[in-house]
């Protein structure tokens, strides 16, 4: 299948990945609306929200829930948004089902303008601030 999130999960592509378990995968966005933007991907492929299995919709959710209060504390930020589209009419792009976590300032204006790290290093670096140690 022809798919960029199957590939980023099966390790062919590469990918920042900040925490994987074994349903679950989390990776910066490339063109990220903020810096940090991440992204929770189920690792088996299905395109939209209306056909994840309920259990791994719960387990997916949870995984969100966990990164985004890492997120607060280690970036840090003030807030973030929860985005998840559902078909080219809602502008997915990527026909496998995901959820953006886009970090917030006080003080900042929102924007949902895809954006760029300076460099392959700077990446790196928030990738280094955001990859979550279980032990
Ligand atoms: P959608 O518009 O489908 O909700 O979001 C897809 C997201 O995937 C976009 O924000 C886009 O920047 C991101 N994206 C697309 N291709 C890649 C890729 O190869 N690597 C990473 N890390 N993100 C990607
Ligand atoms: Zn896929």
């Amino acid at each position: 299948m022809n798919c960029i999130f199957c590939k980023i999960v099966d390790g062919s592509i590469p990918s920042s990945k900040i925490y994987e378990d074994d349903h679950v995968v989390a990776f910066l966005d490339i063109s990220p609306f903020e810096k940090g933007h991440f992204l929770v991907v189920p690792k088996c492929h299905v395109a939209l929200l209306t056909e994840l299995p309920a259990e791994l919709l719960t387990h997916t959710i949870s995984v969100v829930q966990r990164l985004s209060a890492h997120l607060l504390k280690c970036l840090p930020c003030d807030g973030f948004n929860l985005l998840q589209n559902n078909g080219s009419c809602a502008t997915q792009t990527v026909p496998h089902v995901h959820f953006h976590i886009i970090p917030r300032f006080n003080g900042k204006a929102l924007n949902w303008i895809s954006g760029a790290y300076a460099s392959g290093e700077e990446m790196k670096l928030f990738q280094a601030r955001l990859t979550v140690n279980e032990k």
